[in-house]
């Protein structure tokens, strides 16, 4: 009985000549299947001009259904790279054909796993992805729990606003100033005529500048000034006091939020992580009135900036969220911070213990070698118990949800670039070929993932 064989074809639409080329690619695989005596069941075609824009392959999916159903014992394409779009892609195609008992066959690089050379490479790109992406959701999952469970403050380059710099103690007239915002915003008054009112009266950020709407929509929606740390979009209890309640802070975030005007994010989702791909310096947000948003590598004086870049911001966030989406999808993400207090507590107490009984055996001379050694050991023992204790968060305490595409996209601005941030070191823009107005390339993008 004659193999059918299913063909697949990727196009890219953004290039000049690939027309052509998939002219080529299509009449090779129709000619080395009738060589072989193969029946085409079908021809699957998908259109795609990166491997991360997420357009969704309908043509790749029929072509895994035409496997799984057994219409198809044999799958060609032109090269391996045509045939997946990422090592995940290439997984499930690798499995699907190992259960339905298909084929995998390339033209111009020749994989063919009917046979163990060809199998061995589909083996070993499956082995990478698998790999790639057990290495990834691993490091995010320890990066994000250690995170979660971590209830003191972070401490930025400057004072928080309201607290003194360890965040010890209440600053009490700034205290006055933001219980006062508060309230007035409830009332219903502006940011702007706030900023005008404190200005005048002398109140400065802890910067010592003037306020701006900015500034002070900062601080006021800021979970700190409630006592909460804020993690990836999660509210958790912080160890210092708080200024306003978690309702009014809940109430104040509503009331700014429903007023912010639509399609103006307050912060760029690739803030710190876009890069000038000729001078390697931070490219800029660039927001204007009229015009879409663009990253600019921008030369200022004092600035070592090139200024020769300049990309429009949508596509470059939309390419970069799905790079990252690719490697995020499926990670389980704590919803609420764990409360690890006591176990770090317990590990401080007995390093303590080992330290005080260190010294009586070593300096003090108090105790001899085999009492020292049958308490040390007895410590060591709880040290460990403690440690494995604060390693293993309690799972009633941490209810999870996995990231998928909806939730992606739900997340705030600022959890997404916290979430690119742990991920990319960088994304560098090359300069476009051409000057003037062009579509976005996505080739201009260069991905640098943290090792
Ligand atoms: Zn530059």
């Amino acid at each position: 009985m004659a193999i059918r064989a299913a063909v697949y074809l990727r196009i890219s639409d953004d290039q000049a000549g690939e027309q052509l080329a998939t002219g080529r690619q299509r009449k090779d695989c129709l000619e080395f299947c009738e060589r072989n005596g193969w029946e085409v069941a079908d021809v699957f075609e998908d259109i795609d001009y990166s491997g991360f824009t997420g357009k969704r392959r309908p043509g790749f999916e029929s072509m895994l259904a035409a496997v799984r159903e057994g219409e198809a014992g044999a799958v060609v394409a032109w090269k391996i790279d045509r045939l997946h779009r990422n090592l995940r892609d290439f997984v499930r195609l690798d499995e699907t054909c190992a259960a339905a008992g298909a084929i995998i066959r390339t033209l111009a690089d020749g994989v063919d796993t009917s046979t163990p050379s060809g199998q061995m490479v589909a083996t070993m790109l499956v082995a990478q992805g698998r790999m790639e992406s057990a290495n990834t959701s691993t490091r995010v999952k320890r990066a994000m729990a250690q995170h979660a469970a971590e209830g003191k403050p972070r401490f930025g380059p400057y004072r928080a606003f309201g607290y003194d710099r360890r965040m010890d103690q209440i600053e009490p007239d700034e205290a006055e100033f933001i219980r006062e915002a508060v309230r007035r915003l409830l009332a219903g008054e502006t940011l702007y005529s706030i900023c005008r009112d404190f200005n005048a009266r002398g109140s400065r950020t802890s910067r010592c500048n003037e306020w701006s709407p900015t500034t002070l929509k900062r601080v006021v929606t800021s979970a700190y000034i409630s006592g909460q740390r804020e993690h990836l979009g999660v509210l958790s209890p912080g160890k210092w006091e708080a200024i306003i309640s978690p309702q009014d802070l809940k109430r104040v975030r509503a009331m700014v939020a429903a007023r912010a005007r639509p399609g103006r994010p307050a912060l760029s989702p690739l803030a710190g992580i876009i890069k000038c791909g000729v001078c390697h310096q931070t490219m800029s947000h660039w927001v204007q009135p009229v015009r879409p948003r663009r990253y600019r590598c921008s030369k200022q004086p004092g600035a070592l900036n090139c200024g020769h870049v300049t990309v429009a911001a949508d596509p470059v966030e939309k390419a970069v969220g799905e790079a990252v989406l690719v490697v995020v999808e499926g990670v389980e993400l704590p919803t609420v911070a764990a409360d690890n207090s006591a176990a770090a507590d317990a590990i401080i107490a007995i390093e303590a213990d080992m330290a005080e009984l260190a010294g009586d055996y070593y300096n003090r001379k108090l105790i001899g070698k085999v009492e020292f050694l049958s308490v040390r050991d007895d410590l060591q023992a709880k040290l460990d118990k403690a440690r494995a204790a604060l390693a293993r968060v309690p799972a009633s305490n941490r209810p999870v949800k996995q990231v998928g595409r909806d939730e992606w996209e739900a997340m705030d601005v600022g959890t997404r670039r916290e979430i690119a941030a742990m991920l990319l070191d960088r994304v560098e823009v090359l300069p476009a070929p051409k000057v003037g107005r062009v579509p976005f390339d996505p080739k201009r993008l260069v991905f640098i993932w943290r090792a």
